[in-house]
């Protein structure tokens, strides 16, 4: 596997790198983003999330971890769940508040801040790193399993 690396010169730039990941999602993937607060992670959950039909706002869920919403994809609705970890602390949490379900075969995980989790979450099929470059950002996209890897040869930034 080999990483992916884009220049984003803009906010625009950003959502519809968003978008394009949307175009090529199945259910069942989760995708984690990495990078620094104010990186981009969320504008880029927004622009996917509103290729895939969500009309209102994305605000990252910062105080309640996690975001649902309900789209269609092709044909079917589809559960997405955005999580904001920054501020998960208590491991005794995660399966309390049923986050271990949210991960399955019929729904999309987005997750910021996966690190803050630690072993507690599954393996991502798709990894993002956003980073600071120049004037706008650098994304840097890594596959981690076989789907995540046919994903990524169908993505056309
Ligand atoms: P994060 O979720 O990683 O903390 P946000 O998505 O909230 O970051 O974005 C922080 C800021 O970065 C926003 O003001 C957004 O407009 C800006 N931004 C996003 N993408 C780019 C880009 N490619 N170039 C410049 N600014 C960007
Ligand atoms: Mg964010």
């Amino acid at each position: 596997t080999h990483d992916i690396t884009i220049k984003l010169a803009d906010e625009a730039a950003t959502l519809k790198c968003g978008a394009e990941i949307a175009k090529v999602l199945v259910p069942g993937l989760s995708i984690y983003l990495h990078g620094d607060l104010g990186a981009g992670k969320t504008t880029l959950v927004r622009g996917l999330l509103h290729q895939l039909g969500h009309a209102g706002k994305v605000k990252s869920p910062t105080y309640t971890l996690v975001e649902p919403y309900q789209v269609q994809l092709s044909g079917g609705s589809l559960n997405v769940y955005h999580f904001d970890l920054y501020r998960f602390i208590d491991p005794e949490e995660w399966d309390a508040a049923g986050f271990r379900d949210y991960f399955n075969p019929s729904s999309l995980c987005l997750v910021e801040w996966p690190e803050k989790a630690g072993e507690l979450l599954p393996a991502a099929d798709i990894e993002l790193l956003l980073q600071v470059y120049e004037a706008g950002r650098k994304l840097t996209l890594r596959s981690n399993s076989a789907i995540g890897a046919a994903l990524l040869t169908r993505f056309n930034p």
